[in-house]
């Protein structure tokens, strides 16, 4: 999931407590790319986007 903490974009692993955070005010447009480069993955489930750390790799 995403979540944003004082104007920073921060991807959570839907399986466990690993976060990504990104820049102070970057968008997610350019976050997401960097935290794909470091191995997270995000798949599509009806209509939430689930997202997954380098260790859990594509949410089930
Ligand atoms: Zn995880």
């Amino acid at each position: 999931m995403i979540d944003r903490q004082f104007g920073r974009v921060v991807i959570c692993c839907d399986s466990c407590d690993e976060t990504f955070e990104g820049e102070r005010g970057e968008e997610f447009d350019s976050v997401w790319p960097a935290a794909k480069r470091a191995g997270w993955r995000t798949r599509k489930i009806a209509d939430e986007w689930l997202h997954g750390c380098p260790f859990h790799g594509v949410p089930k």
